[in-house]
């Protein structure tokens, strides 16, 4: 026994809920879609898990942050989907797809067929059995990917109120520079980190919860709570062998499409041709979920009048009260501008003499629209001294001119920092911090609720 569907989307996360809110707005006609998702519940905005969800005081909790409040766009409920025809099978896997035939097996034993299909399963936790220790059983163990995930953090944090919490995994953020000024902030608020080594075992109580964490370098920290974020590896198993596989995820062209022509991908699974850097990259952002979303769905249900995906990388976080955005490209000559003992700073990076990435923390909403434009327009940089001194005043009479050439000075400078390209959402096995359980409930994410 099965269904018939002429679009089905698989996964039901951030980019299930942004097609779909694109599919009713180009005219989807009752019947015709279909989201299949191993989670219970209707998509919704997944960075609010690590953000308001873990509040202590008016925490956030569902219908308040489905999609697509993020983008400040309508609240899809389970009413919105019924409303609109579409047919949510929810809390089910999809165990095997078959592109030749069209057609996904679900958990359920039930067979689902499509003409088109949209992938959107995203990406999992790596686990640290993973990396050779074993202990993710532990009740005081946590993940961070989904609601369960997040309700444990939160049980966690009750049951060892102003305990110790250690945080196994952190990505340095940018460069040494832009990551020492988090860090200074992060000691401010309580936070340890423990760098250059490795987590080897753990120690358990009768219970099987934790009690320590044992180091590669010999040190032992007692805890109440365990935090694993040692990076995500995308959900691409079900196409392996059947759909052209780059960088980790499924490959896709300007439209989203993959090398099947009946099957699309979007967000953390899709490795798409970004053209402001010529190559093809698979990006792990809320925003790139968003927009490879709605561009799919474009292209589907109105081919002629869409181009190729032209997306600009932008990410951004909130840790305490701080809050940074960053546009582009993070290669090439870093320059930095502002003051890091203040509030606002940032830096740019120059590669080929051209402004390909910037970032800004503490900016306001005009700031960061005037870094995203000047990173789009890749303007020619020639004095990298000279882009220092104006700093974030650069962006903005780029932005306001609208210049795709701002006047051109000469290069002088030749000693900044060349860096490799690093992701700030990539966290890596081999750093652990150690923060106090209850400043890590209480003011991540408290001044700034966004999602
Ligand atoms: C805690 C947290 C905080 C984050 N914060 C930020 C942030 O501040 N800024 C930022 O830019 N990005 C952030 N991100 C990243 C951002 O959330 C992701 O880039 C985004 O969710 C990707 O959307 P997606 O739809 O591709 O994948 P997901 O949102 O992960 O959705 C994938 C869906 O597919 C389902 N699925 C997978 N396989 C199957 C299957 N076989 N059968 C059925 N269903 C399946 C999953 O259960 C899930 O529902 C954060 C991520 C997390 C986890």
């Amino acid at each position: 026994m099965g269904r018939a569907f002429v679009y089905v989307i698989l996964g039901g996360g951030v980019a299930a809920g942004y097609a779909a809110l694109e599919f009713v707005k180009k005219g989807v006609s009752h019947g015709e879609l279909c989201i299949i998702s191993d989670e219970p519940v209707a998509p919704y905005e997944r960075p609010a898990l690590s953000k308001g969800f873990l509040l202590p005081e008016a925490p956030a909790r569902l219908p308040s942050f489905h999609t697509c409040v993020g983008a400040n766009e309508e609240r899809l409920t389970p009413k919105w989907y019924k409303e609109n025809g579409i047919e949510m099978v929810l809390g089910t896997g999809v165990k095997s797809a078959d592109v030749k035939r069209k057609t996904l097996l679900t958990t359920t034993g039930e067979t689902i067929s499509y003409k088109i299909l949209i992938v959107a399963t995203g990406a999992r936790a790596l686990k640290l059995e993973e990396f050779g220790v074993s202990g993710s059983d532990a009740e005081n163990v946590c993940y961070l990917r989904n609601i369960a995930d997040a309700n444990r953090i939160v049980n966690a944090v009750q049951s060892s109120p102003g305990g110790n919490a250690v945080v196994i995994g952190v990505a340095r953020l940018f460069t040494p520079k832009i990551a020492s000024y988090y860090e200074e902030y992060y000691n401010s608020r309580g936070v340890n980190f423990v760098k250059g080594t490795v987590l080897s075992s753990f120690d358990f109580d009768s219970a099987g919860k934790v009690t320590a964490v044992n180091l590669r370098d010999g040190r032992k920290i007692s805890v109440d709570m365990v935090v694993v974020g040692i990076g995500i590896r995308p959900n691409t198993s079900l196409f392996e062998g059947q759909l052209t596989l780059e960088k980790g995820g499924i490959k896709v062209n300007g439209k989203l499409q993959s090398s099947n022509n009946s099957v699309y991908a979007v967000g953390d699974v899709a490795s798409f041709p970004v053209k402001a850097f010529g190559e093809t990259r698979r990006l792990e952002h809320v925003d790139s979920a968003r927009q490879s979303a709605r561009h799919a769905v474009s292209a589907i249900m109105e081919p002629g009048k869409t181009g190729e995906f032209d997306y600009l990388p932008f990410f951004y976080s909130r840790v305490f009260t701080l809050s940074w955005q960053f546009y582009g490209d993070n290669s090439g000559e870093v320059v930095y501008f502002g003051d890091f003992s203040s509030s606002t700073f940032g830096a740019y990076w120059v590669s080929k003499g051209h402004l390909v990435g910037a970032f800004l923390e503490g900016g306001t909403k005009e700031e960061y629209e005037a870094v995203a434009k000047a990173t789009r327009f890749r303007p020619a940089i020639e004095d990298l001294a000279e882009l220092e001194r104006q700093g974030l005043t650069f962006a903005v009479t780029v932005s306001q001119k609208q210049l795709l050439s701002p006047p051109p000075v000469k290069v002088t400078s030749t000693d900044l920092l060349l860096e490799k390209p690093l992701y700030a959402w990539h966290a890596t096995a081999g750093v652990i911090l150690a923060a106090s359980v209850a400043a890590f409930a209480y003011y991540y994410g408290k001044k700034r609720r966004r999602w």
